[in-house]
Parts: C-alpha cells; sequence; structure tokens
C-alpha cells in the first residue's frame, strides 16, 4: 500500500466521502499512481494483475472529473464479459453513491435491447459494457458519445482473447477525439500495444510488479511420477537438494498431517500447516520454520497464504493446485526478498497437461527435473557416509576408543579393518539403512511429454504454435534414469505391482 491517502490524490470531495464510506484505507499501488495521472487528464496504460484495484483507479479520478449534474453519457467502460461488466457497473455505482441524480447503467449482449434503450433515454453518466452490445447500439444510434469525457477499455487483453479487438476498434473510433483513455490489461500482447499506440498516445504508463513477474527469479522444474510412487519421489528430492527451508503443497488437511509424519519417520523436522490448527499454533509452526527448529512445512494451499519466511529456497507441489493463481502463489512462497528459489511439481501421467498450463501463466518454461540414478544416489550416500566418518575422527573420545579397540583387536587378533567393519555392522543393525550398502531402487520412469492436445476449439489463438514455450526443456544431460523413457505405464521398470486407484487423477 502506497504512503499517500485517498484524501491526498485531489479527488472530488463526493467521491472522497464515498470511499471513505466503503472503508478503503489506502490507495492500492495502481491506485496510487493512476490517480494522479487520470485526475490531470492524462492517458492512461495500466499494466497489473487481477485483484490489484483497477476498478477504483479509474473510476475514482473520472468520477471527480465530469459534471455530475448532465445526464448524458460522460463515462464509458468495455469489459470483455457481462459478469465483469455488471461488477464494474457496481463499483461506479458504489463509488458515486454520493451524487444526486446519477445513474450507470450496465449494457451487456444476451439481455433484452429494450430496458436498455429505456435506461439510455432516461439517461446515464456511466455506461459499462461488452464491446459487442455496445456496437449495436452506436449502430442504432441508441447510444450517442457527443459528450463523452472518457474511454476505458478494461481487461484488455481478455476482449482480445475473446475475439472484441475489431468491435474494441470501432468503437474507439467513434468516441470524440479529445476523450480521455485509459487501457488496463494484464498482459501486453502486440496487438494491444498497437491500439494504445494508436489510441492513447502520450499516455502515463503504469506497471504494478505482479507475482507472475516474481516467478521470473524461480527455477521451475516437472518430475513426472505415478502416483504411488510420489512419496518415495518426494524422499528422494529432500535427500539430493541443498535446500535450507521447503514448503510441501498439498490438497487436503488430512494429507498435510500424513505427510508429514512419513517424513517425520524419514528423519526430518517438519510440522503441517492447515486450517484446522488455531491462529496460535499455526503462527507457533510459521516461528518454527523461521529460526530452524523445522525445515520442512507440509500445508495446504489456504494455510500458506502470505507466508513470507525468506529460508525457504524450496517449494514442493506434491499434489498439482487447483489452478493457475494457486501454483503462482505457493511457487511465490520462495525466491523471497531478492533471493533464488526452486519449485518442483510432482505430476502423474493423467495432470501432465498442466505443464503447459502453468507454463503460460508464469510466462516461463519448466524444466524437466531428473532424479539421480541409483548408482549416482549410492555414491553420494558413500560420500556422505565417509563425510560424516571423518568428522568424527576429530571427536574428543577418539582417543579413549581407539585404546579400548586396540585392547579387543590385540586380544582377539583381529585387524583393525575388521574391527570398524563389526562397529559399522553394530552400527545398521541399531538403525537400518544408516550405512549405505545397498543400492537404492530405480524409480519407474514416467514419459515427460504431456499427451498431445485433442481440441482445437478451445484453444487460444497462438497456442498451436511451435516453440519452447510450450514445450518441455530438458535438465542437463547424463543423469538420466535407467530404462528407456516415455516406458508405459506398468511395464518394466519395478513399479510395486498393482496400482491403487488414485483421487486426484480420478477427479480430472
Ligand atoms: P481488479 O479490477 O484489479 O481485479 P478490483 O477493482 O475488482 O480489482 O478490486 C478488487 C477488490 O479490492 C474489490 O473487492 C475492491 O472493493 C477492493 N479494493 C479496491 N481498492 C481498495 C482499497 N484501496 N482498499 C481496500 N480494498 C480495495
Ligand atoms: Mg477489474
Amino acid at each position: 500500500m502506497s504512503e499517500l491517502s485517498f484524501a491526498e490524490l485531489g479527488l472530488d470531495p463526493a467521491v472522497l466521502e464515498a470511499v471513505s464510506s466503503v472503508g478503503y484505507e489506502t490507495p492500492s499501488p495502481i491506485q496510487a499512481q493512476s490517480i494522479p495521472a487520470l485526475l490531470s487528464g492524462n492517458h492512461l496504460l495500466g499494466v497489473a494483475q487481477t485483484g490489484t484495484g483497477k476498478t477504483a483507479a479509474f473510476a475514482l479520478p473520472l468520477l471527480s472529473r465530469i459534471d455530475a449534474s448532465v445526464t448524458d453519457p460522460q463515462i464509458l467502460v468495455l469489459a470483455p464479459t457481462r459478469e465483469l461488466a455488471i461488477q464494474v457497473a457496481e463499483a461506479f455505482t458504489t463509488y458515486a453513491s454520493k451524487f444526486r441524480n446519477f445513474h450507470v447503467l450496465p449494457i451487456y449482449g444476451g439481455q433484452d435491447f429494450y430496458p436498455q434503450i429505456k435506461g439510455l433515454r432516461r439517461g446515464a453518466q456511466v455506461i459499462v459494457g461488452t464491446p459487442g452490445r455496445m456496437l449495436d447500439h452506436l449502430r442504432k444510434g441508441t447510444l450517442k458519445l457527443d459528450s463523452l469525457k472518457a474511454l476505458v477499455l478494461d481487461e484488455a487483453d481478455e476482449m482480445l482473447r475473446m475475439g472484441f479487438i475489431d468491435d474494441v476498434e470501432a468503437i474507439l473510433a467513434k468516441t470524440p477525439e479529445n476523450c480521455q483513455r485509459a487501457l488496463f490489461s494484464a498482459t501486453m500482447p502486440p496487438q494491444i500495444k498497437k491500439v494504445a499506440q494508436t489510441y492513447l498516445r502520450n499516455a502515463t504508463e503504469v506497471r504494478i510488479e505482479s507475482e507472475t513477474r516474481t516467478v521470473e527469479r524461480i527455477s521451475q522444474f516437472v518430475l513426472p511420477v505415478y502416483a504411488e510412487r510420489k512419496l518415495d519421489a518426494l524422499t528422494r528430492i529432500l535427500e539430493v537438494e541443498p535446500f535450507d527451508a521447503s514448503i510441501i503443497f498439498v490438497r487436503t488437511k488430512a494429507e498435510t498431517t500424513l505427510l508429514a509424519e512419513k517424513l517425520s519417520a524419514r528423519g526430518h523436522a517438519v510440522a503441517p500447516l492447515n486450517g484446522d490448527l488455531n491462529q496460535r499454533q499455526r503462527e507457533q509452526t510459521v516461528e518454527d520454520l523461521k529460526r530452524s527448529k523445522k525445515d520442512i512445512i507440509v500445508a495446504t494451499d489456504v494455510a500458506a497464504r502470505g507466508l513470507d519466511v525468506p529460508r525457504i529456497t524450496h517449494v514442493i507441489n506434491y499434489d498439482v493446485p487447483y489452478d493457475t493463481e494457486a501454483y503462482i502463489h505457493r511457487v511465490g512462497r520462495t525466491g523471497r526478498a531478492g533471493r533464488e528459489g526452486k519449485a518442483i511439481l510432482l505430476v502423474t501421467p493423467r495432470e501432465r497437461s498442466w505443464l503447459r498450463t502453468l507454463e503460460r501463466a508464469t510466462n516461463s518454461p519448466m524444466q524437466a527435473y531428473e532424479l539421480p540414478s541409483p548408482v549416482e544416489l549410492k555414491k553420494m550416500r558413500e560420500q556422505q557416509f565417509e563425510t560424516q566418518l571423518l568428522a568424527f575422527a576429530e571427536d574428543k573420545k577418539l582417543a579413549k576408543t581407539m585404546a579400548l579397540l586396540d585392547e579387543i583387536a590385540e586380544r582377539n587378533e583381529m585387524d583393525m579393518a575388521m574391527v570398524a567393519g563389526a562397529l559399522a555392522c553394530w552400527m545398521e543393525a541399531a538403525q537400518p539403512g544408516s550405512l549405505p550398502l545397498e543400492q537404492p531402487e530405480a524409480l519407474p520412469v514416467v514419459s515427460a511429454t504431456p499427451p498431445p492436445r485433442r481440441d482445437r476449439k478451445g484453444g487460444r489463438p497462438g497456442d498451436n504454435r511451435k516453440g519452447p514455450k510450450g514445450g518441455f526443456k530438458k535438465g542437463p544431460k547424463g543423469r538420466g534414469g535407467p530404462g528407456p523413457k516415455g516406458k508405459p505405464p506398468g511395464k518394466g521398470g519395478k513399479p510395486s505391482g498393482k496400482r491403487p486407484p488414485r483421487q486426484a487423477d480420478a477427479k480430472r
């Protein structure tokens, strides 16, 4: 939030009064930047995501500039859908609630013309509508723009995507030359840029750093894995990744607890974070993570909302998110405070179509995550064992233990390697798995390529283009697992027998 207050921005007193009665405390960043520019009469180009407060960013200053006593259309807002048009019209009504005899009229396709024409005849200072219907009224002459002071294109990229760009341009061409214009868009595809260059010359540009952009500091990886092997995959990831702290996302509250228990049994300092915990418990868990008492948190989306712990180096999406917003929020838990972060997504074969969706949403490619092969893993474990052994060679008790073992060796005519070996076996008996003796099992390899897109109809323009974006970048070579890639499910490898029914898959 900005430091300026609404009162300092120079809004009309009636508008200001309406704002304080809605209960807004401070202007959002896009509001703080857009309001002065629009108040001074400039065109405005605003790039910002959903939920940044765009409606008030244009509605408040534009309402402040019009003559509310004139009932001709003075502000026209184009929105991509009926729902958005209604939403914006409602917001305008709220922000204009202290004006007398003021009307905001939504007009959109699918509704009878008659009530719209009636509303237009009665007069409305603000018209909010979808491009097609707006153009119909302009052509019929039921909507006249002679008194128009300002035109807003809200969610311009969405209108482009929905095929309204020609209608939008036709409307723009019909607006008075001196009319103030504002364009808001979450992204700036070339066609929108062109519209801006033609109709919004010398516009003030406002850009709000969104979470989508933050993803740039986060490297994204994906590991395709069979649902019943996700825990094994996760265990290995946690073994080989040099993380400081990690957050693991799952779908349900129950799963946070279950998975946390399993990881705890594998020796990790881990805690669940879910909505069943009370506020105090949640704060405690986050505090434990901050202070390194815990290194891993297993969380649901809701529970992790807004979590800001700079030592989180890794986000592991154990279950795929519900939507792209959730994904972006999840991965944004790492790469905090200007640091680098790593996000790893586990996808089951049926969920692989998520890859393209997420790449598009984050506007950056996903790399294939490669687990070390069993041979490499064994070597890593041996090295780790050696490192630990060497650390104990400096132990304070070394001299005493050596004296004791020397005696034993001499009495029993053993050499020192034999004594050490026997001790190591003792260690292994006390804590099975503590010695890197066996070669770990290979995880069955799942094809990384998403299945081909079936329908073309639902696709967006540009979807079927080729290139690295849509595809799937391979990670560094030479760490590939055993066996051919792209093996069909259930064949070869060592999948452990039958595949249990998969809830997450069944739902998709
Ligand atoms: P956008 O169009 O960018 O998606 P909206 O204009 O729909 O965002 O606003 C999102 C929500 O934030 C709305 O519920 C709105 O009432 C609220 N909001 C907008 N500005 C403020 C503010 N300055 N303070 C508090 N809430 C705000
Ligand atoms: Mg909006």
